[in-house]
């Protein structure tokens, strides 16, 4: 076993193990499926990245308890254990973009007519580079969209789910579906 941290050095590990049991694998630190940098065991390790990048790394504690931390492809930065992937993604983003909660959340584009005018409208509201430094997009969650995505920022960076707010009916909405 190696006590060295960082999502590189865990897939780097990882990869050593190809001869190993199911549980085995499944009990050791590796890049999360479909995460930046996923790969197999059989799968060769990503390269360091030029600059942080978020990813997720996971494990099976004992039987069925899945683990999950944030963590960099540029360096040996780890986030605390989370019950779930999502957290771990956004421990990540606190690591790689710090301030990126208090970005502004969109709506979806409204289709690929509107897209076009939908990007300029976002990348006009976030700080100016945001993307191109593979920063996240902050998106409402839909029922078929909820779990965050990376690439899929204009940029290349995640698409971070948000929980839209509960509109609270207004009293007087209330008394007339009553009446
Ligand atoms: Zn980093």
């Amino acid at each position: 076993m190696t006590n060295t941290t960082g999502a590189i050095a865990r897939q780097r590990h990882y990869t050593t193990l190809r001869g190993a049991s199911r549980e085995v694998l499944r009990q050791t630190w590796s890049i999360g499926w479909d995460d930046p940098g996923y790969t197999t065991q059989f799968g060769t390790p990503p390269n360091p990245a030029p600059r942080h990048t978020a990813t997720s790394l996971t494990k099976v504690l004992g039987d069925a308890q899945w683990l999950y931390r944030g963590a960099c492809l540029a360096c040996a930065w780890e986030g605390p254990d989370q019950p779930k992937r999502d957290h771990a993604i956004e421990d990540a983003h606190d690591h790689t973009h710090p301030g990126w909660r208090t970005l502004p959340i969109f709506d979806r584009p409204p289709g690929a007519k509107g897209h076009k005018t939908w990007l300029l409208h976002v990348t006009e509201r976030y700080p100016a580079g945001r993307f191109d430094a593979g920063g996240p997009l902050r998106l409402y969650a839909e029922p078929y969209a909820r779990r965050h995505k990376a690439g899929a920022a204009p940029g290349g960076g995640f698409a971070l789910y948000a929980e839209r707010p509960h509109k609270a009916t207004p009293p007087e909405t209330r008394q007339l579906t009553l009446e």
